[in-house]
C-alpha cells in the first residue's frame, strides 16, 4: 500500500495551474493510494469554511471524489489555513490531523509537522501564532462578515510580507535544537515537515543514533510530494506544466 504526502499548495484563485496540477495529482500519481497527509498551507489564506468563493467548493469536490475511492485523507493546519475547520473536512471527506501527529509511513516511525512551530527564531511570528490558534480569538474572527475577513487576512499577508523581508534566512528555517526535541517526545527519527519553501532531506544524529528530517516543497512550477511504501519514503518532485 502507498500513502502520499503533500503540503504548502498554497491553492488560491489566482493560481489556477496549481489547482489544476493538485486535481491531476489526485487524478493520476495519486491514484489508488491508501492515504494522503496535506501538512498545512494548502490553502494560500482560509477565512473561514463559509467562504462561497468557487475555489473551496471545487477543491472540496475533488478531495471528496478521491476520498471515495477508498484514500483515508488527512488535513493538517498550516500558517495560512488555521481557521480549517470540521465542515470543510467532512464536505472533503477528511480528518484534522493534530499538529505534531505520529504516523507509521515507510516502515518508520515518523513525526508529522506543518513546521512554522519549529521557527522558533522567529519571535514575532511565534507570538501572532500563539493569538491565531486561540479559539477565542479564532471564534471571534469567524463571527465578522466574510468581506471583513477577507479584508483583515489580506491585511494580516502584507504584514507579514513586509515583516519577512527584513528577516535574516535562517530566522524562518527551523531551529535544530526544536528539531530535535520534536524528536525526542515522540521517540522517532524522522520527522517529515513542509512549511520552509526548503525541500530535502537532512540527516542528522540524534542521541547517538541516525536520523532523518525531510522538507516537503511549495507547489508552483514543481509539484513536491513524500510517496511512502512498506519500505522507503521517496521525496519526488515535477514539472506541474502540462
Ligand atoms: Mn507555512
Amino acid at each position: 500500500m502507498v500513502s502520499y504526502l503533500i503540503s504548502d499548495l498554497h491553492l488560491d484563485g489566482s493560481r489556477p495551474d496549481v489547482t489544476r496540477a493538485f486535481c491531476d495529482f489526485l487524478r493520476r500519481r495519486a491514484a489508488g493510494a491508501e492515504a494522503l497527509y496535506i501538512l498545512g498551507d494548502f490553502f494560500e489564506v482560509w477565512i473561514g469554511d463559509d467562504d462561497d468563493a468557487p475555489l473551496a467548493a471545487r477543491v472540496a469536490t475533488e478531495l471528496r471524489r478521491f476520498a471515495d475511492t477508498g484514500a483515508q485523507v488527512y488535513l493538517m493546519h498550516g500558517n495560512r489555513d488555521f481557521l480549517l475547520g470540521q465542515a470543510f473536512a467532512q464536505r472533503s471527506g477528511a480528518l484534522l490531523l493534530q499538529d505534531p501527529s505520529p504516523a507509521t509511513l515507510g516502515g518508520r516511525r515518523v513525526l508529522l509537522m506543518h513546521g512554522d512551530s519549529l521557527c522558533t527564531r522567529d519571535r514575532d511570528y511565534q507570538a501572532f501564532r500563539q493569538q491565531a490558534r486561540d479559539p477565542d480569538w479564532q471564534q471571534a474572527l469567524l463571527a465578522k462578515p466574510l468581506e471583513e475577513r477577507r479584508r483583515i487576512a489580506a491585511q494580516i499577508r502584507t504584514v507579514s510580507k513586509t515583516m519577512n523581508s527584513r528577516k535574516a534566512e535562517d530566522i524562518m528555517d527551523v531551529t535544530p535544537e526544536e528539531v530535535e526535541a520534536a524528536m525526542r517526545r515522540y521517540g522517532v527519527h524522522t520527522l517529515i515537515h513542509g512549511h520552509t519553501h526548503r525541500p530535502g532531506r537532512h540527516q542528522l544524529t540524534l542521541d547517538g543514533q541516525a536520523a532523518e528530517r525531510i522538507v516537503l516543497g511549495d507547489w508552483g512550477e514543481l509539484g513536491w510530494c513524500i510517496k511512502a511504501d512498506q519500505k522507503s519514503l521517496e521525496l519526488i518532485h515535477w514539472p506541474t506544466a502540462r
